[in-house]
């Protein structure tokens, strides 16, 4: 049996549909989302990444500020402008693409952005909101997975969930999100002994270690549901995930392909928490 292919691509659309159509409520009432996206210096990727968030923007209906700064802006130079950006009523989320050039600190950078319009969800206050269950925007991808899962008709409470990889932006808040939906949560990292046994206890098997198809059929419970975080870039040029996709999908129940699981959910949030950003500072 082949377990069922977990369509990213179709679910990030269906959300993003979502987002457009109370967007065209909200602006019948006055209030137009905004995202202001801060990109520094040249990187390529980067440069990509902001475009195709600049576009979906204005897909939403959103209002829409990106800020190209050259490579050598200075910290304060940019910490003057998240400032401006945090008093500034028409933006409601502000994110900072990432890396930034060496000789800014990224941490403090992240932490200038105020806390109700940390879109990206990585602030340390908007962390401990996770952890400690207030209200609070959520990190785009660990979130994006949550809504992956229950969108494939998939109930988390009571179910056994393990998590591979336990970075800051996927592995941990993953985890505390698992844990808030009533899952029990085990995370393995590099030191975890015995990790084949213990991921092979998962209802729900969530993989973010970035390491190409690491993860094998061995690792899998039957009927698991198995979400692979991983992009890998290979020598082939082509994307793999961190799991062996061919290999675990004979064993689970579900699965997310690599690419088109994961990966698109992750702007689809980040229109998401703009929206709830807005809603929650006019209060409806
Ligand atoms: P990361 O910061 O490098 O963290 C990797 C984690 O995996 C670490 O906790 C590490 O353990 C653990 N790990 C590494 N090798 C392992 C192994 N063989 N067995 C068990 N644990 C192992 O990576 P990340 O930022 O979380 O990203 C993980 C993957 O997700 C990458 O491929 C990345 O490209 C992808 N990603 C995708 C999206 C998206 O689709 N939108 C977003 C973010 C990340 P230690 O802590 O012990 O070192």
């Amino acid at each position: 049996m082949s377990a069922k292919v977990i369509d990213g691509k179709r679910i990030a659309q269906e959300i993003r549909e979502e987002v457009r159509q109370e967007t065209e409520k909200l602006k019948a009432q006055g209030i137009v989302p905004g995202l202001a996206v801060v990109l520094v210096g040249g990187d390529p990727a980067s440069a990509v990444y902001v475009g195709s968030k600049e576009k979906t923007c204005l897909e939403m209906g959103f209002h829409s500020e990106v800020h190209r700064l050259p490579e050598d802006t200075t910290e304060e130079q940019l910490l003057e402008l998240v400032d401006s950006l945090n008093q500034n009523e028409k933006v409601h989320g502000i994110l900072v693409q990432l890396p930034l050039p060496k000789h800014i600190q990224e941490k403090s950078v992240i932490d200038a952005i105020a806390v109700e319009k940390d879109v990206d969800g990585f602030s340390p206050q908007s962390t401990g909101n996770l952890v400690i269950g207030d209200e609070s925007l959520l990190p785009c991808t660990p979130a994006g997975i949550i809504e992956l899962i229950k969108r494939t008709g998939t109930e988390i409470s009571g179910k056994h969930a393990v998590v591979i990889g336990r970075s800051n932006i996927v592995g941990k808040p993953v985890a505390m999100l698992l844990l808030r939906e009533n899952a029990t949560v085990t995370v393995c990292h590099s030191r975890t002994a015995n990790m084949e046994r213990i991921a092979a206890e998962a209802d729900i098997l969530v993989v973010a270690i970035g390491k190409p198809k690491a993860i094998d059929s061995r690792y899998v419970k039957p009927g698991a549901v198995v979400i692979d975080v991983g992009v890998n870039r290979l020598d082939t040029g082509k994307l793999a995930g961190d799991v062996d996709y061919d290999d675990c999908s004979a064993k689970a129940s579900a699965i997310t392909p690599v690419p088109g699981g994961v990966g698109p959910m992750t702007i689809a949030m980040l229109m998401q928490n703009t929206l709830k950003a807005a809603k929650l500072k006019a209060g409806v």
